[in-house]
C-alpha cells in the first residue's frame, strides 16, 4: 500500500459503472478503503482476507497513483484501516447478535465473507449509488452472502432512515449489533449526535455498537494530496466520542489503536490516543 494509493480516488464516472449513479465524493471514500483491503489481502499474514475488494479497485478503474507516496498521515490512515477492519471483524462476529446493521456500509463484505451463526440478519445502509455499485461488482461475480443480508439505501442525515429499517425486517426489541466504520468523521457533531441518538432508540438493552474515537482533525498531520479525502472530514463526535456514548445510555469501552495493533502483531512506531469504541446499550 502507498501514500498515493489512499490519495488516489476514482472519477465519478470511473466509479459509477455502467448503470449506476456516479458515487459521491464521500462515497469515493469508501474505494480507499478497498484499495487498502485489497492490498492486505495480498500480504503474507494478512489480519484478514477480503475476497472482493480487488474487484472493487479494479472495477472502479482507478487512476494511476500520485506522485507523493508515504506520507505519515497515509501510513496513518492505511495502518488505522487494516487494524479497524480486523478489530470490528472480531468484535462484531463476538457480538453474536441475530441482527447487525452495517451504518455507512460503502464496499464492506462482512455479509459475504464472515463466518455468521445461521440465520444472522445483515443490514446494509449506505447511499444509494455506492450500493449500487456494491452489488453491480458483487453479482457480477457471482458471490453469495454467508448472511441473510439486506441493503438500504439511506442518507444517515435524513430522519426516515430508522422507520424503512424496521420495515425491512429489523426488529428493536431483540438485541442487535451495530458498526458504524470510518462514518462520523464525515459527519457534524449535530449530524452524529443525531444519528447516535436514532441508534440508541433502535438499540435493545445488551445491543452493541461499535465506531472509532474521533480525532482533532486539525491536528492530524498534512498531506494535500490526501485533501480529496481530508477536505470532507468534519470531525463527528470528536475525541470525547466515548464520553457522549456513557452520557446517552451506553456503557463504552475504548481500546487504543496502538494496543490493538499490539494485539495482532503489527506494533505502531508511537503511543497513540486514538483507537476504537465497543459500547453497550443499558437497560
Ligand atoms: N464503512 C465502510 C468501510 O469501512 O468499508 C465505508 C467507509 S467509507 C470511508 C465512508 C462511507 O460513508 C461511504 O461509503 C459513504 O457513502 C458513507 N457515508 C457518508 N456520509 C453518509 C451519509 N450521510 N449517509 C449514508 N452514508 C454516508
Amino acid at each position: 500500500m502507498t501514500t498515493s494509493d489512499q490519495a488516489s480516488g476514482p472519477t465519478s464516472d470511473q466509479a459509477s459503472g455502467s448503470t449506476s449513479e456516479p458515487l459521491s465524493p464521500v462515497s469515493r471514500t469508501a474505494l480507499s478503503v478497498a484499495r487498502v483491503r485489497a492490498h492486505e489481502s495480498a500480504r503474507p499474514e494478512p489480519l484478514f482476507v477480503d475476497p472482493y475488494a480487488a474487484a472493487f479497485v479494479a472495477a472502479a478503474d482507478l487512476p494511476a497513483p500520485a506522485a507523493d507516496r508515504g506520507s505519515a498521515l497515509a501510513k496513518s490512515l492505511v495502518a488505522h484501516g487494516i487494524l479497524r477492519t480486523r478489530f470490528y471483524d472480531d468484535r462484531l462476529l463476538a457480538a453474536g447478535a441475530e441482527q447487525v446493521v452495517l451504518l455507512a456500509a460503502g464496499l464492506d463484505t462482512r455479509a459475504y465473507r464472515l463466518d455468521w451463526p445461521a440465520g444472522t440478519r445483515v443490514f446494509e445502509l449506505d447511499l444509494a449509488p455506492v450500493l449500487a455499485f456494491k452489488d453491480q461488482v458483487l453479482d457480477g461475480l457471482g458471490a453469495r452472502p454467508s448472511s441473510d443480508r439486506s441493503t438500504l439505501p439511506a442518507d444517515l442525515r435524513d430522519p426516515d432512515w430508522p422507520a424503512r429499517l424496521v420495515e425491512a425486517g429489523f426488529d428493536p426489541a431483540r438485541p442487535s449489533a451495530w458498526l458504524a466504520e470510518g462514518l462520523l468523521v464525515y459527519l457534524t457533531a449535530e449530524e452524529a449526535a443525531g444519528l447516535l441518538t436514532a441508534v440508541a432508540d433502535l438499540a435493545a438493552p445488551g445491543s452493541r455498537l461499535l465506531l472509532e474515537k474521533g480525532g482533532d482533525p486539525a491536528a492530524a498531520p498534512q498531506d494535500p494530496s490526501l485533501a480529496h479525502i481530508t477536505d470532507l472530514w468534519r470531525g463527528g463526535l470528536g475525541p470525547d466520542t466515548h464520553g457522549w456514548l456513557d452520557r446517552h445510555g451506553w456503557t463504552s469501552e475504548l481500546t487504543t489503536l496502538d494496543r490493538i495493533a499490539e494485539t495482532y502483531g503489527r506494533p505502531l512506531s508511537r503511543a497513540t490516543t486514538r483507537g476504537f469504541i465497543e459500547a453497550v446499550r443499558r437497560p
